[in-house]
């Protein structure tokens, strides 16, 4: 007492670019990363210590307010500070946007009460009662459970487990938060291995053990057991004291199928995260995973991009599957590259972090060629299975009847399968019926008034809708320019046009359509899922949402409606993405003892693309997607970085843009392209320019950047958003 309050840095979450100081009494125990509530004009706020010695500040001692109050909440982990400090300073986001990442959990803030949770002693007495059996027999490995869980499980009165505290026979264990989750066992048996699985299982068993960063890519043939693979590392992990384990899938929606193997494996659920939880289910997870005593500790967590910002407290393994998916990439706010990022927070929680996939990303092949990267392969499918054939159909020779979308020789292929009783896919990644409905007698196209951009008809719904925002209206009867009747028509397929044609030719089978309208999460993609493993589906269609790690032992036939689609634009990774989709579709086909075949309909089969498929030779295809990328500088050769202006008055925004261009820097290894409207000139309402900034290996663009923006004022209503590595190009 007495002495003089101190400064202190509180963080908020909002998009503030830095802390803000705050006082704090001398006698008051705060620790960094602790959450505190604190005054910001008219209002309180909570926010978490930075800083408790700031070196120097502009904002004179006097001026200060004091903080209000530290909320009973464990302290964010150091590492986890760390690595918010990270991305915010990598992506050029503001720090409390990045921070708002990490601790936007619903009523996480409420106050949690602690709890008394039980679990068994480790020595149990040899003879017991026969209640004091049934309370045994009910536990799950170590788990703590609450007093009244014991008994209901047990069916016995509460005053038998009660008994058994007294007895020393339950131990008290005191948690903060919702009920612990099941630990999973490592030692539950698993699936015999084959030695191409043992060897690289091996490898990463001793690169969990060895406790240190490395990266390792697990790359391996469709089918070829990498889920079973990675399953060891998290086995060696989970038998550290308290270690957790995170990986990352691109669309936990979409793992129905990795849940159930998860829990055969290992004989409990992970902890599942991801933006569809419900705000209880985030608080249980989030306590769970920052808990500080290892008996409440949430071990395994599967989720998507944005567990990276959970508060792990001894990260032992990161695990990316699919670490090609371009879903890794978060699209606005912070933009930042998941995989990538799953690297640093590996790198700054010293662990093995695994980048698994059949078709790895250029950066991560160049990362093992260079031998920045421990590299495993494995080379064959499980089992008896054997790779699919694949053929292209020349659509040049194979002319399409007007109005359809699938050749001869494909409906040919269809029908011998259907005839078998084999299931075949047909992919198309373009949801609803038709991407463009225009007037026959004017020419009229139907757009989104809010983007530059054309409305999909949904047949189902007798709507158009714009893919961009979101904006809907009725399929109109009659033309909205010239006013003639029944002369709107849908141009182009999509899943639902190609559903219907599927329909006319086999008007007995059975469908499954897999797109996003359809399945709207995780409990319809279950049962679709469950639908199709129990042969109770012929034909399934499906958008990219069928690319991801499904194994469906019938489907012995792909057809790929459109192999073209996705191959234009200004995407310097168009190629390389259409490949990676492609094999992976193709992956679907022929994974139990009924070999599989996959044609693609293409007016390109001598295009590289076309040729690395049919030929199974994408190690070329890759080397040449290389060098083309070399030469032009591109990632990851070089950097790339982009700037969107966008404001809904196009002059303010063109002024912008204009000048941020002629405030470029003028360094060395730095190539400014445009401004130029962007090929969505025009979306959600907002006129939008793009920069493209090219620089050599060497620059530090991030600093040359920070400075640059800095010193470019924005008009009126005009916003900047920066993408560091960019993956979209609209
Ligand atoms: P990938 O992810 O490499 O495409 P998966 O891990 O999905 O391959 O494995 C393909 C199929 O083979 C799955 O059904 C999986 O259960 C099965 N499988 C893989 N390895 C084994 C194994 N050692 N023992 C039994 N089944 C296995
Ligand atoms: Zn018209
Ligand atoms: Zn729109």
């Amino acid at each position: 007492m007495g002495s003089a309050p101190r400064r202190i840095q509180v963080l908020l979450p909002l998009p503030l670019s830095g802390p803000f100081d705050y006082l704090v009494e001398q006698d008051v125990v705060l620790v960094e990363g602790d959450f505190v509530t604190v005054p910001l004009g008219s209002r309180t706020l909570q926010g978490v210590v930075w800083n408790m010695a700031p070196e120097k500040s502009e904002v004179p001692l006097a001026k200060l307010k004091p903080i209000q109050g530290k909320l009973d909440l464990p302290a964010l982990p150091p590492t986890l500070m760390t690595f918010i400090d990270w991305v915010a300073s990598y992506t050029l986001s503001p720090l409390g946007a990045v921070l708002k990442m990490a601790v936007s959990v619903p009523r996480a803030f409420n106050r949690q009460k602690k709890k008394t949770f039980y679990r068994l002693a480790s020595d149990l007495p040899e003879k017991l009662t026969e209640g004091r059996r049934t309370v045994v027999a009910v536990a799950t490995g170590d788990l703590p459970m609450a007093l009244k869980t014991w008994a209901e499980l047990a069916a016995v009165g509460e005053g038998v487990v009660r008994g058994m505290v007294k007895a020393g026979q339950m131990i008290a264990v005191e948690l903060t938060g919702d009920d612990p989750y099941p630990a999973p066992d490592a030692d539950h048996p698993g699936p015999a291995l084959s030695d191409e699985q043992e060897k690289a299982a091996a490898h990463m068993r001793e690169m969990v053990r060895r406790d240190a960063f490395k990266p390792v890519l697990l790359e391996g043939i469709t089918g070829s057991g990498k889920t079973e693979v990675y399953f060891e590392a998290v086995a060696a992990a989970l038998r550290a004291d308290g270690g957790q384990i995170l990986v990352l899938v691109p669309e936990i929606a979409l793992t129905a199928q990795w849940l159930e193997r998860f829990e055969v494996r290992f004989g409990a659920a992970p902890v599942v995260w991801h933006s569809e939880l419900t705000p209880a289910q985030r608080r249980r997870a989030w306590w769970a995973v920052g808990q500080k005593n290892i008996e409440g500790r949430a071990r395994v967590v599967v989720g998507a991009r944005s567990a990276l910002f959970l508060p792990f407290q001894d990260l032992k393994l990161i695990v990316v599957d699919e670490e090609h998916s371009g879903t890794f990439k978060q699209e606005d706010g912070v933009m930042y590259q998941g995989r990538d990022m799953a690297v640093v927070r590996a790198m700054q929680a010293k662990c093995p972090v695994m980048l698994a996939s059949a078709t790895p990303s250029l950066e991560t092949i160049l990362n093992a060629e260079a031998g920045k990267y421990d590299w495993l392969y494995l080379g064959e499918r499980h089992g008896s299975a054997v790779l699919p054939d694949m053929a292209a159909i020349d659509l040049r020779a194979h002319k399409l009847d007007s109005g359809t979308w699938l050749s001869v020789p494909l409906r040919e292929a269809l029908a011998k399968n259907l005839e078998r009783g084999e299931q075949s896919l047909l992919y198309l990644n373009r949801r609803g019926y038709a991407p463009l409905t225009l007037c026959r007698t004017c020419g009229h196209r139907m757009e989104c008034p809010h983007c530059a951009a054309w409305l999909v008809e949904h047949r189902k719904g007798g709507k158009l809708i714009c893919h961009h925002c979101g904006f809907s209206c009725r399929t109109p009867e009659i033309c909205p320019e010239c006013e003639s009747k029944d002369s709107m028509v849908a141009c182009g397929p999509g899943v639902e046009r190609v559903t219907e044609e599927l329909q006319e030719l086999f008007p007995e089978a059975r469908f499954a359509v897999m797109a996003s309208d359809e399945v709207t999460g995780p409990t319809e993609m279950r049962e679709m899922v469950t639908r199709i493993a129990n042969h109770e589906v012929d034909f399934i269609i499906g958008t990219q949402m069928v690319t991801k790690g499904y194994h469906f032992p019938m489907l012995t036939l792909v057809g790929v409606v459109d192999a073209d689609l996705g191959l234009g634009g200004g995407d310097p990774r168009a190629a390389e993405r259409t490949w990676q989709q492609l094999e992976q579709v193709a992956g679907r086909a022929g994974r139990a003892e009924r070999p599989g075949r996959v044609l693609f309909q293409t007016y390109a089969p001598e295009h590289p693309v076309m040729k690395a498929l049919i030929s199974g030779d994408g190690q070329a295809f890759l080397e040449r997607e290389a060098e083309d990328r070399e030469q032009q500088l591109l990632p990851p050769f070089g950097k790339l970085a982009a700037i969107i202006v966008s404001g809904a008055d196009f002059n303010a925004v063109a002024k912008t843009a204009r000048r941020v261009s002629a405030l470029s820097p003028k360094d060395d290894g730095i190539t400014v392209l445009g401004p130029v409207p962007a090929p969505m000139a025009y979306l959600r309402g907002k006129h939008r320019f793009r920069l493209l900034i090219k620089a050599e290996k060497q620059v530090r663009l991030q600093n040359i950047m920070r400075q640059w923006l800095n010193s470019c004022d924005l008009e009126r209503g005009v916003s900047l958003q920066v993408d560091i590595d960019p993956y979209s190009f609209f």
